[in-house]
């Protein structure tokens, strides 16, 4: 018989508990992380659930503030998507499960599969690649490298992208060619003409772009592309400015990823899990990663594995299932007209705080914009006053900053302070935020050191961000 719990627990001279010696090998910890003795404080458990319960509140959070870094980061996802996801018949799935045993998850994925392929006008889906970055590599990947088209090297990407899109397409062993911005924030077309020959495998491009603004020449842009043999994908990251408005495949599109973890609702807050579903034309449909989930003749669904010129897996197993949960979850609960709602509320709200700050921060490109406005500090430096400074003072009256200094594009748009609040936010909160915003902008005129010594009230001041660049402390040392 083993010794009763309670005997263990009462054995006397707790207090001033030590951890005893883990029984490692010597080889298995350098000698300066293996520790002897650990001192644990002893405490109770109204203080403990305290201390805990206030470190959570030292973070902030979409669930606490105004939070203007937008779908991109962290948008507001419905609570009822996470309980969706949380139910045992979906979490205690197993990959290796039958078929026929998995037919409501395959159900969903199939269904999830068309509802993005209608959305974006491209209708064959895969849900495999588990981020956007992921997505972009996987849609690059295949096509030219399947014609042996070996003379096409090149991958155009205007200077307003998203870094991972040179990273993708590098990845992928092509050469990046930098198409530049003209003065509207547009692809220049002129130096897209000149760039574009038979050495250019594609174009990839975001729409809306990365300032925040449909790009006006993105039909033409696309078929500039198109009529030097080349293939034109689309960062889908800003498709929460277009749902049930402008269809990628429409425009002419022939790739698109979804970032299923900013557009449709899963909460990935400090690089939590992502998904990044893939939609291309029927034309490109071989190409995507197996195994694709289909609807058999009998009505039942599978996992389709015979696809010969597929690029083959690119993760483990199907995706990240519960992102596609919400996702569903989301797409249904909306429907249409819900989705339509979400766009245009999107960009109203953007076009909102953007009317009323125009008059106090500078706007490089002064026009309607889609689900985000970028403003600069072209006239706060005047007072020595710059955009850390802005986005620091900001933490003192409660908010998240916004996304600072992207995008950076030379001569157009630098010490960018780019602002989502997106479609969840209603206008007593951006009035609110609007208010201290211009605020902020008298404090700059009128006292500029209380914006250089932001924030006051935090827990933490402001960091000596050069110092923790270059010097940094990658594990936890003794006080
Ligand atoms: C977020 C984002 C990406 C990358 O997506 P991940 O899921 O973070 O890999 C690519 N392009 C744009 C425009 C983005 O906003």
């Amino acid at each position: 018989m083993t010794e009763p719990l309670l005997f263990e627990l009462s054995t006397p001279g707790r207090r001033g508990y030590t951890l005893p010696a883990l029984d490692v090998p010597a080889s298995a910890l350098p000698d300066d992380f293996a520790r002897e003795d650990l001192p644990l404080p002893e405490v109770s458990e109204v203080e403990i659930v305290r201390h805990f319960t206030r470190l959570s509140q030292l973070n902030v959070g979409v669930d606490t503030v105004f939070y203007p870094l937008g779908s991109c980061t962290m948008k507001y996802n419905p609570k009822i998507n996470d309980a969706a996801a949380s139910l045992p018949g979906f979490t205690r799935l197993h990959p290796y499960q039958s078929e026929r045993s998995v037919q409501g998850a395959l159900r969903l994925m199939f269904e999830l599969q068309e509802a993005l392929g209608e959305i974006a006008g491209l209708p064959a889906v895969s849900l495999q690649p588990a981020a956007g970055a992921h997505g972009e590599f996987a849609g690059v990947w295949a096509y030219h490298q399947h014609r042996g088209d070996a003379a096409r090297d090149k991958i155009v990407i205007p200077d307003s992208a998203h870094g991972t899109n040179p990273a993708s397409a590098a990845m992928c062993g092509y050469d990046v060619v930098t198409v530049p911005s003209d003065a509207q924030g547009n692809t220049d077309l002129a130096a897209l003409e000149a760039l574009a020959d038979d050495s250019v495998a594609g174009m990839m491009l975001t729409n809306p772009n990365t300032i925040g603004l449909f790009d006006e020449n993105v039909v033409r842009a696309i078929e500039i592309v198109h009529n030097c043999g080349g293939l034109v994908y689309c960062d889908g990251a800003n498709m929460n400015a277009l749902l049930g408005t402008s269809k990628p495949g429409d425009l002419g599109f022939d790739i698109l990823h979804y970032n299923l973890h900013k557009t449709f609702s899963t909460p990935h807050g400090g690089g939590g899990p992502g998904a990044g579903a893939l939609a291309v034309t029927p034309a490109l449909e071989m190409f995507l990663p197996t195994p694709l989930v289909v609807r058999r003749d009998d009505g039942s669904y599978g996992l389709d594995y015979d696809r010969p010129q597929s690029i083959g897996r690119v993760r483990a197993f199907y995706g990240n299932f519960g992102i596609m949960v919400r996702a569903y979850v989301y797409i249904r609960m909306m429907g249409a007209d819900g989705l339509l709602q979400v766009s245009e509320d999107a960009v109203l709200n953007a076009n909102y705080v953007l009317a009323r700050l125009r008059d106090v921060y500078h706007l490089s490109l002064d026009r309607t914009c889609m689900h985000e406005c970028v403003f600069t500090d072209e006239r706060q430096v005047e007072y020595g006053v710059h955009t850390l400074d802005i986005a620091k003072r900001l933490i003192d009256f409660g908010y998240h900053p916004p996304t600072i200094y992207f995008p950076h594009i030379e001569h157009l748009i630098e010490g960018a302070i780019m602002i989502e609040p997106t479609e969840t936010e209603t206008k007593a909160t951006l009035d609110g935020f609007v208010e201290v915003m211009r605020q902020i902008a008298r404090e700059a005129a009128e006292d500029p050191d209380l914006l250089h010594n932001a924030p006051q009230n935090a827990p933490a001041t402001r960091l000596d961000e050069v110092t923790a660049a270059r010097k940094l402390r990658l594990r936890w040392t003794p006080q």
